[in-house]
């Protein structure tokens, strides 16, 4: 467990969008562990190389000041536990309240380091008000706006000072991170709300729903990876052009962030020209790729019908034939959870490190089989090869020409390579270096 950042204060202080410029650019991951409501919200923050987690808990806090006891719920005691910092946030605007004095007693009694927030400070006059937080007992008051981020540099100065330099690494290191991409109406949210089991965005048939985009982490079933929500940014006034493009943009943003991306086509439709070209760009950006065939109960089927489909799917797809296929039905729930089995071994296949032994074993076998082609009378000798330490799969073969290595052989060797070490819904990149 990284580093963890607690907003805590009675509502209207000013913690959710405090929460918001610390995981700037970054989207809320929302937590979704089995069985347990929670709407704890967890976002990544990042501050001068330092990683953490921020939790905003005003989410259990129901804005009903008059039970205390009611508003402070365990939930936030136990964010306050998992808190490697807290802060703990007042409103320069109200004062020190009667709440505040009840908030900072719980605060006090958890015996770790606390940032007191005097929020809403964005004019000299309500600054000056910081003397009266003191009276807290609960150390230094950061006067901050968290509306236009001034004193927040200050403030993430102390709290990294707090931070177990252990969290240094991005805590989202090692888990998969899954985009779902597909044209409107394709079951994108259907699918979603059936791997979270939760109604998160509202799934409808009708194109141009607005929606929120959102990131999910899922961890069910000894599966854990966290879902990129691209259905969103669909506005409902924009006109069927704008529709497009902003799907599109917001695919290609999804694809950036993500590890794989499953493509999702409707049966009866096919693979469409703009589902290429999105997997071509994953292939340009080194993603991992899969092609999730839904609605597949929508169509009429004997033994053969799957394969056929899946020919076709190839063919379009050309030198990406590495996209592995998959007949789903969202509806029935027919191999949903394989598709997402699926995807994971993609991420697998996509950093899994092949020992230079196996690689040499193997390949220079093939390549005595059958040699590169001479040029101009010239042969070429292939030396060793050997894995690049890159995040997407990479190879350099030595040898004595690299330049004759034409495309042909380019793609013999991939294809040798895809045979003996299973690189599936992952792009290969070879090169030739001289040696
Ligand atoms: P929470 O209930 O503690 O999460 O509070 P919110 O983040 O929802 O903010 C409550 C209200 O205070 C909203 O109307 C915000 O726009 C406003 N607010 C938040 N930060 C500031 C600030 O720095 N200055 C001013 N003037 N208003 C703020
Ligand atoms: P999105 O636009 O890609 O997010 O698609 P939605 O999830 O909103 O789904 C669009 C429509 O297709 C909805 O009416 C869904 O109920 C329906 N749908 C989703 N998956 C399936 C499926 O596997 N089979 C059938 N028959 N309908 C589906």
């Amino acid at each position: 467990m990284g580093n963890i950042v607690a907003i805590v204060g009675r509502p209207n202080v000013g913690k959710s969008t405090l929460f918001n410029r610390l995981i700037e650019g970054k989207k809320a991951i929302m937590d979704n562990e089995s069985g347990v409501t929670r709407d704890r919200h967890y976002g990544y923050g990042e501050w001068t190389d330092k990683h953490f987690t921020v939790i905003d808990t005003g989410g259990y806090v129901t804005g009903s000041d008059d039970v205390f006891e009611e508003a402070i719920r365990s939930q936030v005691r136990e964010a306050l536990e998992e808190a490697s910092v807290i802060l703990f946030m007042v409103d320069c605007h109200d004062g020190l309240t009667g709440l505040d004095q009840d908030f900072a007693r719980v605060v006090r009694g958890m015996k770790k380091p606390v940032l007191v927030v005097a929020n809403k400070a964005d004019t000299t006059e309500k600054a000056h008000m910081v003397g009266e937080f003191y009276g807290l007992g609960l150390g230094d008051v950061y006067p901050i706006s968290s509306a236009n981020g001034s004193g927040t540099g200050e403030l993430l100065d102390e709290v990294i000072k707090h931070f177990d330099t252990k969290g240094d690494e991005d805590p989202e290191e090692g888990i998969p991170k899954i985009a779902i991409l597909g044209r409107p109406n394709v079951g994108k949210s259907s699918f979603l709300n059936t791997l979270l089991g939760k109604e998160r965005s509202i799934v409808t048939n009708v194109a141009g729903t607005t929606r929120d985009a959102i990131n999910s982490r899922y961890n069910q079933f000894g599966k854990e990876f966290i879902l990129i929500d691209t259905a969103g940014i669909r506005k409902k006034s924009k006109v069927k052009e704008d529709l497009e493009f902003y799907s599109v943009l917001r695919a290609i943003q999804s694809l950036q962030d993500a590890d794989v991306c499953i493509i999702m086509i409707d049966a009866t439709r096919g693979l469409e020209a703009q589902d290429l070209s999105i997997i071509g760009l994953a292939n340009k950006y080194s993603k991992g790729v899969m092609i999730m065939v839904n609605k597949w109960d929508l169509i009429e089927k004997d033994h053969q019908t799957a394969a056929a489909h899946q020919k076709e799917i190839k063919q379009k797809l050309g030198e990406m034939h590495y996209v592995p296929v998959i007949f789903t039905s969202v509806l029935t729930k027919q191999r949903i959870f394989k598709a997402i089995e699926m995807a994971i071994e993609i991420y697998h296949n996509r950093v899994k490190k092949i020992p230079t032994s196996a690689l040499n074993n193997l390949m220079l076998k093939e390549i005595d089989r059958y040699p590169p082609p001479a040029v101009k009378g010239k042969y070429i000798k292939i030396k060793y090869l050997t894995q690049l330490p890159t995040h997407t799969p990479s190879f350099a073969y030595f040898c004595n020409l690299p330049q004759y290595i034409k495309a042909p052989y380019k793609r013999y060797l991939e294809n040798k390579m895809r045979e003996h070490f299973d690189f599936e819904g992952v792009p290969i990149n070879l090169f030739f270096r001289k040696k």
